[in-house]
């Protein structure tokens, strides 16, 4: 069985360690000369952190995370506290799984590690992967300029994919109509009134912050996402204590965020979308990379179900995954509508987070994070 994948990122490399775990050869082209990430932090939320558990990926990524006790919601206009989400060894305890934070460029050499040290897995740097075909036996494409041939096709090439556009003639990611500011801060910078041992999730009309610590303490992720365009975020949605945080920030990266409709086929014959190319969603369940991770794991499992039959273990693989991945999608919109609210719906929502405990608010999320790869 030759399996060819398209694109190095999280979906990519993740697939190639799930195939090689069960006894596949992969062969991934990456477009980037180099395997580097924006310069940004991820939240592992504990169904991503048992599927890399199971793989083995967890001793090339130990260094370089942290778990925060907990996130901590706040009103962004007023600085009041409006409810608690106990993660830490609550999450651990919980699910079996830690909650982890990471650099992403951390996870990427971290992938990229497990998967050099498999001989069964070839990593291709620079090498674009173009002109898909469907052979009566095979897919063939180009890899750089190289005519190439497998027995399956896995398109991990990200929200802009070109195999969703070309070969499955699909249209375009859509723009969710909010820009995300990312920055970096060394610890040292973060503001004395800014916890770093949680995430914080700020509320505010219109937009949101969200921060938590990376590179296992030693910088602060801050992400700001707002309804506007611009270099940097408007501090109209922020209080004075928020602010404090959005203040101490010299460089964001703005970074206009765009989804694709995950309801179309991800599979046709021997070639299947993965990740953000299957399903790209808005950030705010924190759960684009931890689903590109369960598919990873679903579509080996899946392959090594029926080897015989790739188009068959493909759509199997459709089928273990789509009625959850759109849930997850459904949260994420829900979540972006709510956190956004103005006024009295606002208000409306803070009453009820207030009223929620911490038991509760991590309870809502069993279905999510309790997800096993079995
Ligand atoms: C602000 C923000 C915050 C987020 N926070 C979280 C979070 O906390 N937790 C979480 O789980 N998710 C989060 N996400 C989502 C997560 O970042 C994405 O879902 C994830 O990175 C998608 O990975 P991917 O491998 O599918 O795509 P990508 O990371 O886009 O990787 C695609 C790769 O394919 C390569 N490529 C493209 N075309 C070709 C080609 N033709 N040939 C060869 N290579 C190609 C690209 O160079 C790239 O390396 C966040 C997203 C944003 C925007």
């Amino acid at each position: 069985m030759r399996v060819a994948i398209a694109g190095g990122g999280i979906a990519g490399l993740t697939s190639a360690i799930a195939l090689a775990a069960r006894g596949f050869a992969a062969t991934l082209y990456e477009r980037a000369p180099a395997l580097e990430e924006v310069g940004a932090g991820i939240q592992l939320s504990p169904n991503a952190m048992a599927v890399l558990a199971r793989l083995g990926v967890l001793p090339h990524l130990a260094r370089a995370t942290i778990e925060p006790d907990a996130i901590e919601i706040r009103d962004a206009t007023r600085g009041a506290r409006l409810g608690i989400v106990p993660l830490g060894p609550a999450a651990r305890q919980r699910y079996g799984a830690p909650y982890c934070l990471i650099h992403r460029s951390d996870l990427q050499a971290g992938l990229a590690t497990a998967a050099r040290e498999s001989e069964a897995i070839n990593l291709h740097l620079g090498l674009t992967v173009g002109t898909v075909r469907a052979e009566d036996d095979c897919v063939s494409f180009d890899a750089g300029g190289t005519a190439q041939r497998a027995d399956l096709l896995i398109a991990a090439d990200g929200v802009r994919s070109a195999i969703r556009r070309d070969f499955f003639a699909y249209p375009g990611p859509q723009p969710v109509g909010r820009t995300a500011w990312r920055a970096t801060l060394a610890a040292a910078d973060v503001p004395p009134a800014i916890r770093r041992d949680i995430t914080g999730l700020w509320l505010g009309p219109g937009g949101h912050l969200v921060h938590y610590p990376v590179r296992a303490g030693a910088s602060l992720n801050v992400v700001v996402i707002a309804n506007a365009t611009g270099d940097t975020p408007p501090l109209k949605p922020f209080g004075r204590e928020a602010r404090v945080l959005i203040d101490a920030v010299s460089s964001w990266i703005p970074w206009p965020l765009f989804g694709v409709d995950a309801s179309k086929s991800w599979t046709r014959g021997r070639v299947a979308l993965i990740g953000d190319a299957a399903h790209a969603m808005p950030p705010t369940a924190a759960q684009g990379g931890a689903q590109a991770i369960e598919d990873s794991w679903a579509l080996a499992a899946a392959l090594a179900s029926q080897p015989d039959d790739p188009a068959a273990a493909l759509r199997a693989y459709q089928r273990a995954r789509r009625g959850r991945v759109l849930r997850v999608v459904r949260e994420a919109e829900r979540n972006l509508a709510v956190y956004n609210m103005h006024g009295v719906a606002a208000a409306a929502r803070n009453i009820v987070l207030g009223a929620m405990s911490p038991e509760r608010l991590i309870g809502r999320l069993d279905w999510l994070y309790g997800w096993k790869p079995e």
